[in-house]
C-alpha cells in the first residue's frame, strides 16, 4: 500500500471525524409533525407539561409551576442524574396560547451546565381539522457536528409518532428499533462486509474483517461492564458501521475515576482475553491445528492493535481520558502523555513500522485532539475528584493493559515473521499490506461521539 493511498484514507477518515463530531453547524431547525386520530384536548393534556397526561411517555416523572403563573415548571425526568435520582429541568413556558401551543426553553438541568441548553428553543404547536389534530414539534438549537444533529433529530421522529401512537391506541412507547439488539447485530454484520473490501476480496479478507469487527464488539463489551460495574442501571452498545462502536451508560459521570475506569476497561476487559488467545494459538500450533492456531494468532493481533490505537494518550481516546483525570496538574499530564507516546513510537518502530507512517499517524493524532478539545459536553458541578492511591491503581493498570496488548502484538509479528521465513508451521494470514491498511483505518477510525443528552458516553 503507498504512502498516498494510506494518507488519503486516513484523510478521508479525519474529514469523516470532523463532520460527525466538530463541524460548526450554526442554527439548525429540525421539524416533526404528525396527523393524530384524536381530539386536540387529548394529545394537549399529553404535550403541556403541566397537564394531566404529561407522563404518557414515562419520560415526565413530576412537574410542578413555580410562581403564580404557570410560566416556570419544575420537571422531574425518569434519565438517571449522577446520584441516581431523576435529573430536575426547570422550564420556561413562552406564547403560551392554551389548547393551541407554546414555545418552551430550559432555564436549568440538574445534570447538565447552563451552556448546554442555552441555544436551545422547542416550539408546540397543534391545529385539528375533521376531526383529525396535527401536531408540529419544532426544535432549534447550535450544533457542532452531525452526529448530535443526526441524534436530535431521530429521537424527535421517535417522540412524535410514540405520542399520535398513544393518543390514538393509549399504549405507550416502546423502545427503539435502532438500538434493539437484533439491529446492533445486523450493523455488526453490515461492519463486517463494509470492512471486507478493505482486506481483499478473498475468504481470508472476510476472515480478517470479522476478527477486527469482534475484536471492535469485545472492547466494546469491556466499557459497558465498567459501566455496569459502576452501578449504570441501563447500558447501551451502538455499533456504528466503519467508525467503530460506541458504548453509552444509563447517567452522566460521577467521579473522575468512574470516567477512568469506565475509558480503561475497553482495553482493560481484553487484557485479559489475550493471554489466553496467544496461549490457546501455541497449544493448537503444537497439537497440528494450524488454522485454529493462525486464526487466534491474528484474532490476538487485532485485538493488540486496536486497543493500543485506543489507548494513545491524546484527548478523546481511551489513554488521554485516563491520564486526564489521574493527572493532577498540566505538567504533569503533558509528561505522562509524553512518556506514554514515546512508548508507542518506540514500539511502532520495533514492530517494524515504516518511521514515515509513524511520523503520518503521530501527526493526525495531533490534529485529531485540535480538532475535538472542548467538544465534551459539561456536567453542572465538577466530577468527584480522584484520590491518590485511586490515580496510582489507575496509572497501575493503564501500564499493564499497555504491556499485555504490547507484548501480544510484538508476539504476533514475531510468528508473522517466522512463517514468512519459513520457519514456523503458523499459517499466518496478515500481509504487510493488510497491516498497513489496519493502521491506517483502525488509528483514526476511533472517536468518542456525545450522542446522549449529557449521558456517559465511551467509544
Ligand atoms: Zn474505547
Amino acid at each position: 500500500m503507498s504512502a498516498i493511498v494510506i494518507a488519503a484514507v486516513i484523510g478521508v477518515n479525519l474529514g469523516l471525524i470532523f463532520l460527525l463530531l466538530a463541524a460548526p453547524l450554526g442554527r439548525r431547525r429540525l421539524v416533526a409533525s404528525v396527523s393524530i386520530d384524536a381530539g386536540m384536548e387529548r394529545v394537549w393534556n399529553a404535550v403541556w407539561p403541566l397537564g394531566p397526561d404529561a407522563g404518557w411517555s414515562g419520560e415526565i416523572l413530576s412537574a410542578e409551576p413555580i410562581g403564580e403563573e404557570n410560566a416556570r415548571v419544575r420537571i422531574g425526568l425518569s434519565h438517571e442524574g449522577r446520584d441516581g435520582k431523576p435529573i430536575e429541568r426547570t422550564v420556561r413556558l413562552e406564547a403560551v396560547r392554551p389548547g393551541e401551543g407554546f414555545c418552551l426553553r430550559v432555564e436549568s438541568d440538574s445534570a447538565l451546565d447552563d451552556v448546554f441548553w442555552e441555544n436551545f428553543r422547542e416550539r408546540i404547536e397543534l391545529s385539528e381539522r375533521d376531526g383529525v389534530t396535527r401536531l408540529s414539534l419544532t426544535q432549534s438549537d447550535r450544533y457542532r457536528g452531525l452526529a448530535f444533529l443526526a441524534f436530535r433529530y431521530f429521537r424527535l421522529r421517535r417522540h412524535a409518532r410514540g405520542l399520535k401512537r398513544w393518543a390514538e391506541t393509549g399504549r405507550k412507547p416502546v423502545g427503539g428499533l435502532f438500538e434493539h439488539p437484533v439491529t446492533q447485530l445486523g450493523f455488526a454484520v453490515l461492519s463486517t462486509f463494509l470492512l471486507w473490501p478493505f482486506f481483499g476480496l478473498t475468504v481470508q479478507g472476510f476472515v480478517l474483517s470479522s476478527c477486527l469487527t469482534l475484536t471492535v464488539a469485545l472492547h466494546e463489551l469491556g466499557h459497558l461492564a465498567a459501566f455496569r460495574l459502576m452501578g449504570h442501571k441501563k447500558v447501551r452498545m451502538i455499533f456504528v458501521p466503519i467508525l467503530g462502536g460506541i458504548a453509552i451508560g444509563g447517567r452522566p459521570y460521577d467521579s473522575r475515576f468512574e470516567v477512568a475506569f469506565v475509558a480503561l476497561m475497553g482495553a482493560g476487559f481484553s487484557a485479559f482475553l489475550v493471554p489466553v488467545a496467544v496461549l490457546a494459538s501455541t497449544v493448537a500450533g503444537a497439537a497440528g491445528y494450524y488454522y485454529a492456531a493462525a486464526l487466534l494468532a491474528v484474532l490476538a493481533a487485532f485485538i493488540a492493535f486496536f486497543n493500543l490505537a485506543n489507548l494513545i494518550p491524546v484527548w478523546r481516546f481511551d489513554g488521554g481520558q485516563v491520564l486526564r483525570q489521574i493527572c493532577g496538574g498540566k505538567f504533569s499530564l503533558a509528561l505522562a502523555a509524553f512518556t506514554v507516546l514515546g512508548a508507542f513510537l518506540w514500539l511502532g518502530l520495533f514492530a517494524g513500522f515504516d518511521p514515515g507512517i509513524i511520523l503520518v499517524v503521530g501527526a493526525v493524532f495531533a490534529v485529531l485532539s485540535l480538532l475535538t478539545a472542548g467538544g465534551a459536553v459539561r456536567p453542572r458541578h465538577a466530577l468527584k475528584s480522584v484520590g491518590r492511591l485511586e490515580a496510582l491503581a489507575l496509572g497501575a493498570a493503564l501500564v499493564a493493559t499497555f504491556v499485555i496488548h504490547a507484548s501480544a502484538l510484538l508476539w504476533a509479528w514475531d510468528e508473522y515473521r517466522r512463517y514468512r521465513s519459513g520457519r514456523a508451521p503458523v499459517v499466518a494470514v496478515v500481509s504487510v499490506a493488510d497491516r498497513d491498511t489496519l493502521a491506517a483505518r483502525v488509528g483514526a477510525a476511533h472517536e468518542r461521539a456525545v450522542l446522549a443528552e449529557g449521558n456517559a458516553v465511551q467509544a
